[in-house]
């Protein structure tokens, strides 16, 4: 079919002749003519053209990296004109898939926890095809801890002097760094956590620390202006994987060593993102005065160095722990080396397929181990995603 004979204006059928191309049913319910299809390719069902979309996007990767338009969602395959009404956002049809319930607790202090299903596809893909242990260990049976949920963040690597250079003389007169058209500032975390509030944001005490930084280094930046909730990062740490402290690599073991006695310090592999950064939990009375972040569901704080950890416990807050609930009175604090990073629609994305459930996480929770995942399960606590086309089949027994 030419595209010049098939003008929107152009109708060969009548009224009582209409069908909808995707479902072949009648006109209940309201019919659009979203390209320059006429004849019987030109009326359809809203739904059904969303449906058709939907289709093609459960096909695709929920990566956002992997993840290309494909034309087919925008554009009428027969006449090849562009859909005049607009494809909703890859967001909003994500929501579509996993419902408000499940979207409303992607939020910090929940759990994300891996389905049965998926771990034994997990399981049987690892089995057969001997791929590397590395997705294996840090997605089977596991539980993650949301620590963060919001403006998009970044992960800005500096491997050497070149790099620092290209930073120093790209920050501005508050500190911060312009990526892909929108500012960004340097979060007080990692070789930046012993930063004071006021000097994150003082762009020459910011210039001097990066001057004297270690490399290679890794800073976190996080978006300064308004952005888009499909764009939020979501970064949690895992809950079921405890490892000794000689697992950790010689320079972790050195870090840990050197901060002298104190607080006792139990290890996770926190994820598969910034394997060598620690993310510390520890009772939110042994920070107090750190002004470190807190999760208050949960009573600990979050540090991403050993600095509040560093020191013996004076006396006093020492009698305050042994005095305190039961968390707290172990004393004891979760050092998680790595983590995992989602884009917020790709986590929607993963969610759908059903690969994840989510829950809110309570205190019990940070004992940690592996047992944590079969009782989440047994509980039955994590919500999943309503069965959908979008739902990951079974493994093939
Ligand atoms: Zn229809
Ligand atoms: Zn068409």
């Amino acid at each position: 079919m030419a595209l010049d004979d098939a003008g929107p204006g152009v109708t060969d059928e009548s009224d009582t002749d209409r069908t909808c191309r995707y479902c072949l049913g009648g006109e209940e319910g309201g019919f659009i003519d979203p390209c320059a299809c006429s004849g019987g390719q030109r009326w359809v069902h809203l739904e059904c053209l969303r449906r058709w979309q939907r289709s093609i996007l459960v096909t695709q990767p929920t990566h956002p990296d992997l993840f290309a338009e494909d034309r087919r969602m925008t554009h009428c395959t027969v006449c090849l004109q562009r859909f005049s009404c607009p494809l909703p956002s890859r967001h909003e049809m994500m929501l579509q898939f996993t419902g408000e319930e499940l979207a409303s607790l992607v939020r910090c202090q929940s759990l994300i926890c891996s389905s049965r299903q998926w771990s034994e596809t997990l399981q049987q893909s690892l089995q057969s095809s001997r791929r590397s242990m590395s997705n294996f260990v840090h997605w089977c049976r596991s539980a993650y801890l949301i620590i963060y949920c919001g403006p998009k963040q970044l992960a800005l690597s500096i491997p050497d002097e070149a790099n620092r250079e290209a930073v120093l003389e790209n920050l501005d007169g508050l500190g911060q760094l312009e990526v892909q058209g929108k500012r960004y500032r340097m979060l007080r975390e990692g070789p930046l956590a012993r930063l004071s509030a006021a000097d994150a944001s003082n762009a020459s005490v910011l210039h001097g620390t990066l001057e004297q930084l270690t490399l290679p280094a890794e800073v976190i930046l996080q978006c300064a202006e308004e952005c888009d909730a499909s764009d939020d990062s979501i970064r949690a740490i895992n809950l079921c994987n405890p490892i000794s402290e000689d697992d950790l690599s010689s320079e972790a073991q050195r870090v840990v060593r050197s901060r002298g006695t104190g607080t006792p310090l139990r290890h996770f592999l926190g994820g598969p993102c910034a394997p060598a950064q620690p993310t510390i939990l520890l009772p939110a009375a042994a920070a107090a005065g750190c002004g470190l972040r807190t999760l208050e569901q949960l009573g600990v704080a979050l540090a991403t160095d050993f600095a509040p950890l560093a020191l013996e416990d004076p006396p006093s807050k020492r009698r305050r722990l042994e005095a305190g609930d039961a968390a707290e009175a172990e004393g004891q604090a979760l050092v998680f080396w790595g983590e995992a990073r989602w884009q917020r629609t790709q986590l929607l994305g993963e969610l759908a397929r059903g690969d994840w459930g989510l829950c809110a996480a309570v205190p019990e929770d940070l004992v940690g181990g592996k047992q944590i995942w079969h009782q989440l399960l047994a509980e039955g606590r994590p919500v999943y995603a309503p069965h959908s086309e979008m739902t990951r089949q079974a493994p093939a027994a």
